[in-house]
């Protein structure tokens, strides 16, 4: 799928999903914008783009901060002369049992998923309207979107609420002939994982390789992690779509982990 001539902003593109999102984009003739908390981060993802022969900048982006993300995806504006394509995957991780979960830690989880959805969007769709030429909004949801697991109260919270914000900005932007869908991937091995694998074995008191087999991977159908490959694949598609007959949506994309 071509995406010649397309504009698309990822959130967290400085690591993981987001990094592979924006490589496989920029490869497909995008220009991308890599809007991260590290400038530098982001300007590595850059080079590697700008060495491949495609086209892309980074920005400084606390997605929390309304003020830097609407100054970021002014920058992208301003720079590539629109944006046709939003992918909100900026996260974090934060796991505790619920009678121990930190008021602090919960807060800071959900106002990253969510409120960093929401602010993109907001910053986002308020062109998408003014250029008149529709566009493409997707949100890195997760398997647990749709399932819940032990000690990831804020973290299931936030991806259940992606559903919600999608599903009305599939209303909202209907008319303006923008779509909004959800990506929701079982587990992948990006520094958000590697950070669980130890700290999973120390809360439920069984071993890193236990972790992965009986918890990470236990309901896939064949054992086996998601790559951000898949995810990318999965965001492109959606991203290059002609039609918005896909909105309000979520493709779970997890080696048959829950299956909808
Ligand atoms: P990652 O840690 O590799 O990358 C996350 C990126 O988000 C980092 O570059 C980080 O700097 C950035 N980030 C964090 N807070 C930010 C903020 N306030 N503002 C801007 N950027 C911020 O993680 P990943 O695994 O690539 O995760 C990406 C997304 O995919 C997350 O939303 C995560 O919940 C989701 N996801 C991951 C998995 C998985 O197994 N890895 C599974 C399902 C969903």
């Amino acid at each position: 799928m071509s995406l010649k001539g397309k504009v698309a902003l990822v959130t967290g593109a400085a690591s993981g999903i987001g990094r592979e999102c924006v490589l496989n984009m920029a490869a497909k003739g995008a220009k991308v914008v890599i809007a991260d908390l590290s400038l530098e981060k982001g300007n590595l993802v850059v080079d590697e783009i700008k060495k491949a022969g495609g086209e892309a900048m980074a920005v400084s982006m606390d997605v929390c901060d309304e003020a830097q993300v609407n100054a970021g995806i002014d920058a992208c504006v301003k720079a590539f002369g629109g944006i046709d394509i939003l992918v909100s995957n900026a996260g974090i991780q934060i796991v505790y049992p619920i009678e121990e979960f930190p008021f602090a830690d919960w807060k800071k989880l959900l106002s990253i998923h969510l409120d960093g959805a929401f602010l993109t969007t907001q910053a986002a769709i308020k062109h998408m309207y003014a250029a008149g030429k529709g566009g493409k909004i997707i949100y890195m949801g997760s398997v647990h979107s749709h399932e819940a697991s032990k000690l990831k109260a804020a973290y299931v919270t936030a991806k259940h609420g992606l559903l919600g914000l999608a599903r009305v900005v599939a209303k909202e932007g209907g008319p303006h002939g923008v779509s909004a869908n959800v990506v929701c991937p079982g587990f992948v091995r990006t520094p958000l994982v590697e950070k669980q694998i130890p700290e999973q074995a120390a809360e439920l008191h069984i071993t890193e390789d236990e972790v992965i087999k009986t918890v990470m991977l236990k309901d896939t159908v064949d054992g086996t992690f998601t790559t951000t490959d898949d995810i990318a694949e999965m965001v492109a598609y959606l991203a290059g779509t002609e039609t918005n007959a896909i909105t309000g949506q979520s493709f779970i994309v997890s080696h048959g982990w829950f299956m909808q």
